[in-house]
């Protein structure tokens, strides 16, 4: 069985797994990142997402599954400070925007915010698909949410999830042009994207969090 859609309360209690995988993922995060950048990525991100916790286990859930994300936005853009900060911070803040109106989180609702997370990353950070970057997993994950709107959230997610992974591994082969990656060059081949581990981390989890609730 596949779930429809998730109400505002499950849509907390899913920020608040993602929260919780991305701070036990902060070496598995850090590794990457010294592979291609300064090792600070896990770090940074756990920072975020302790703040995420907070903010979102004070926010009352009536306000709406598009607040809860773009609540989750503004914590990480507050706390993490820098480049990153400002650039995950946006993927939930932009995307949660772009969902403002919606009752409840479905593969449309999915599709839209991945949209409007993708749009205004791009706009913010101007990465291309190809630079090695975190839009690498979350490119792909828009297109296969646009392409799986009509499925149940649970079979879309899983959709979603593996897009977001081929994402990430197709990085592996990429050469950085963006970030501090890119003085190394052809050395940067070999190793994901640090970002793209954790666009696929965050995706990976909220579909297994849509899979545990339809069980
Ligand atoms: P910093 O580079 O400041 O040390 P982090 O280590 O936390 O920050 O994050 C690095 C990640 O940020 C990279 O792996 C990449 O995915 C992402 N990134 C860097 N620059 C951009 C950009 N212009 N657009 C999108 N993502 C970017
Ligand atoms: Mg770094």
């Amino acid at each position: 069985m596949s779930i429809a859609s998730l109400s505002a309360p499950q849509v907390q209690s899913m920020l608040l797994t993602v929260a919780d995988a991305v701070i036990a993922a902060e070496p598995y995060l850090s590794e990457a990142d010294r592979n291609l950048g300064d090792g600070d990525h896990g770090i940074g991100m756990a920072r975020g997402f302790r703040a995420v916790k907070e903010k979102i286990q004070a926010t009352d859930p009536s306000e709406g599954v598009g607040k809860l994300f773009s609540h989750a936005g503004m914590a990480m853009i507050t706390s993490m400070g820098g480049a990153s900060g400002a650039i995950f911070g946006t993927v939930f803040r932009d995307g949660g925007k772009a969902i403002a109106a919606a009752p409840a989180l479905d593969a449309p609702a999915l599709a839209a915010l991945l949209q409007g997370a993708l749009d205004g990353v791009v706009a913010r950070g101007k990465a291309k698909p190809g630079d090695k970057t975190m839009v690498d997993a979350l490119h792909p994950a828009a297109l296969q949410a646009a392409a799986v709107a009509s499925l149940p959230l649970g079979d879309a997610l899983l959709a979603v999830a593996q897009a977001a992974e081929d994402g990430r591994d197709a990085s592996k082969a990429m050469i950085a042009t963006l970030g501090r990656a890119k003085t190394l060059g052809e050395a940067s081949i070999g190793h994901p994207d640090a970002g793209a581990c954790s666009i696929a981390l965050i995706l990976r989890t909220m579909s297994d969090f849509a899979q545990a609730a339809a069980a």
